[in-house]
């Protein structure tokens, strides 16, 4: 257990690194503007062997996190926007938002995804320290829930 050594949680999930050790790397490629391998991932980690997709379609509750990322963003870039820009009823001004935040959120699509499963997978698999001598976290299809070896009594 060395705790310091402990790779941190922001610099994990953006780095878009496995939950279970924060040291492998959830995607293939780095850059995820390559969209031909924007969502192309090793079966599993490849520091810890966490299997990344725990059960088939594992990935569409994805879409309820990207929804959330996206209308975070919104946010975020309308009050930069209003303390940076202004806004008034009487210019362009939110009209200019609107179409910079759209164009924006087009370009930082493919970055979105893979921060959608980083994040999602990040709800199942939880971080291990000691993940060298422990089981990954597993889909367990003959009870329907998942397999935490941290916690072998809870199931989800
Ligand atoms: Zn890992």
């Amino acid at each position: 257990m060395a705790a310091h050594n402990r790779p941190n949680y922001w610099w994990s999930l953006f780095t878009m690194k496995c939950p279970r050790c924060r040291k492998g790397p959830m995607f293939v490629s780095k850059n995820p503007w390559n969209l031909r391998t924007t969502l192309k991932m090793p079966e599993k980690c490849p520091e810890c062997g966490q299997p990344y997709k725990l059960e088939v379609g594992f990935w569409y509750g994805t879409g309820y996190v990207s929804y959330v990322l996206t209308v975070a963003f919104s946010i975020f870039s309308f009050i930069a926007w209003w303390l940076i820009i202004g806004i008034s009823v009487n210019d362009d001004r939110f009209f200019a938002w609107i179409i910079v935040n759209a164009v924006l959120m087009i370009l930082l699509q493919p970055w979105f995804m893979r921060l959608s499963r980083v994040i999602y997978l990040k709800f199942f698999v939880s971080y291990d320290p000691d993940y060298k001598n422990t089981q990954v976290r597993t889909f367990d299809y003959e009870t329907g829930g998942y397999y935490d070896p941290q916690n072998p009594e809870i199931k989800k």
